[in-house]
């Protein structure tokens, strides 16, 4: 599979409930240690990780807070 996916995360929305982390088959989501303005600890993607565009991450959040920007080809 190829393509190169991009993972954005709004700060705004996340709740830092690691369902995103636990959800990904690649290990491509971590904690990023930065709160939030609300105080939470949001995720950042690990660029050393192949993200396949999957977009279990983005399906799972429930606060819609996670998006994969990019195509499969
Ligand atoms: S799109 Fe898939 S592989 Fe990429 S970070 Fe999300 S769950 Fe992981
Ligand atoms: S699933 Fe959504 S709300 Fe939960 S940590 Fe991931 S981005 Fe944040």
């Amino acid at each position: 599979m190829r393509g190169t996916f991009k993972i954005v995360i709004d700060a705004k929305w996340c709740k830092g409930c690691g369902l995103c982390l636990a959800e990904c088959p690649k290990d491509v989501l971590q904690w990023s240690g930065a709160r939030s303005a609300k105080g939470y600890n949001v995720p950042v993607q690990d660029e050393t990780k192949v993200c396949t565009g999957c977009r279990l991450c983005e399906l799972i959040c429930p606060d819609q807070a996670i998006r994969v920007e990019g195509e499969r080809q």
